[in-house]
């Protein structure tokens, strides 16, 4: 067994800046403050000036006790507060006090809620959680209105590694490194300007990733973004770093600080649904006719999605001879791409349409003089067919000058990390041996 994995706890200097945890949903302009179940203040301790032990416990005056109600099954709002002697009434003032509070006429068997009442049975305030990390506290204010308010919990985010050398196919890799299919195909969006996922991948090319994992209360629960990247793919060496700008907007930016966004992203099908990868003892069969017929072919199963390469309007979606259903899309002025042999185009998708990069715009097929089912893809520039791996296109704003130095010390921290992680990963992999 290769351990590739290593976890550590997120630095001190690493966390990003966080969300505002806390947001007000003011039912109504109700200006008092809610009625908190604070402890009142404690009593006068100066009379006991010279120990601790020997001072009079002081006596807190009584405070309102929480309960909490777990949720059975047939239990309904109105019954569960109505046998603490809540009214009917003060029930159905809640639950139509705000739209957040409708949520709670339908609890759930399991879900529990915390209740705040008075010595009179009257309820003062609600909290339930309608996710694990949302907190919803309702609290009845001095003039008899309902106040809610929504806190969020935040994520322990834990930085892991991951690294793999691709023997078969990209998803098996990240898989073989602890990856989900989710990460990897991260992973593929944030390099997918650069390679063809279909086309370009060779066996030993090899990636590293740093990514976060979240947590609560010491339990995995999800996965976070990633950090930065680097993918080696055939004798090139492509690194991605997460970048965060000035109005929170986060993008993937080179060691530079150019956005790795470009106009025209490589693969136009969805590759993950292509399971068969490469052959590694043999040269991909369609690269060498991509001169012979001016386009580019990717066998896929029928049905896989096509997506559009870039951003533009339909300007043809019919047949077209030997070429079956065909959709062409124009991008500005001087750039076009043709998609041909299609089984059907995506609903909605006809000849005016604007369609965004990466949006389905059809369906692969083999309509037309097709011996199988794949996508034949052109790309041409002034109407001229190009090569679209090959072409230089212009590149994304990426970060501006003025955070220019900032951007490439946060490059030389992540990169020392990199080199941190694969350095104790190497080491683990020794170990086990
Ligand atoms: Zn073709």
């Amino acid at each position: 067994m290769i351990v590739t994995l290593v976890t550590l706890l997120p630095e001190s200097g690493e966390s990003r800046p966080e969300r505002p945890q806390t947001l007000n949903l003011n039912l109504e302009a109700a200006g008092d403050p809610p009625v908190a179940a604070k402890p009142a203040p404690a009593a006068d301790t100066d009379s006991a000036p010279d120990s601790d032990l020997a001072a009079e416990p002081a006596l807190p005056e009584p405070t309102p006790q929480w309960e909490t109600i777990t949720v059975a099954s047939g239990d309904t709002l109105g019954r569960l507060l109505q046998d603490r002697g809540v009214t009917a009434a003060q029930v159905h003032r809640l639950v139509t006090g705000h739209k957040r509070l409708q949520d709670l006429k339908n609890i759930r068997p399991g879900q529990t809620f915390e209740v705040l009442l008075n010595e009179q049975g009257e309820l003062q305030a609600l909290k339930y959680k309608p996710s694990r990390i949302q907190t919803i506290t309702a609290t009845l204010t001095g003039d008899g209105t309902w106040q809610a308010s929504s806190e969020q919990r935040e994520y322990q985010r834990r930085v892991r590694f991951a690294d793999a050398t691709i023997n078969s196919s990209l998803f098996l890799a990240g898989q073989a490194a602890g990856m989900s299919d989710n990460l990897t195909m991260q992973l593929a969006n944030i390099f997918g300007w650069d390679v063809d996922f279909v086309l370009d991948i060779r066996p030993g090319d090899r990636f590293r990733v740093l990514f976060e994992e979240l947590y609560l209360d010491g339990e995995k629960v999800g996965e976070g973004d990633i950090l930065a990247a680097e993918f080696w793919n055939r004798g090139r060496h492509l690194t991605a770093y997460q970048y965060q700008d000035e109005d929170g907007a986060v993008a993937y930016l080179d060691a530079q600080g150019n956005s790795m966004r470009k106009a025209f992203i490589r693969t136009p099908v969805a590759f993950s649904r292509i399971s068969s990868g490469f052959n590694p003892g043999r040269r991909h069969p369609v690269l060498n006719t991509i001169r012979a017929h001016k386009g580019t072919d990717y066998a896929a199963p029928s049905g896989t999605p096509i997506k559009a390469a870039g951003k533009g309007k339909v300007i043809f979606a019919g047949v077209k001879g030997g070429y079956g259903n065909v959709i062409i899309v124009q991008h500005g002025r001087r750039y076009t791409t043709l998609y041909a042999h299609m089984r059907g185009f995506a609903k909605g998708v006809r000849v005016g349409t604007r369609v965004n990069q990466g949006q389905t715009i059809g369906y692969v097929g083999s309509s037309g003089l097709a011996t199988g089912p794949h996508l034949h893809y052109e790309f041409r520039i002034d109407g001229v067919h190009r090569n679209p791996q090959t072409v230089p296109l212009p590149k994304a704003q990426g970060v501006s000058p003025g955070n220019k130095e900032q951007y490439l010390a946060q490059v030389r921290r992540v990169n020392s990390q990199m080199t941190l992680f694969a350095g104790a990963a190497t080491l683990a992999r020794s170990d086990v041996r």
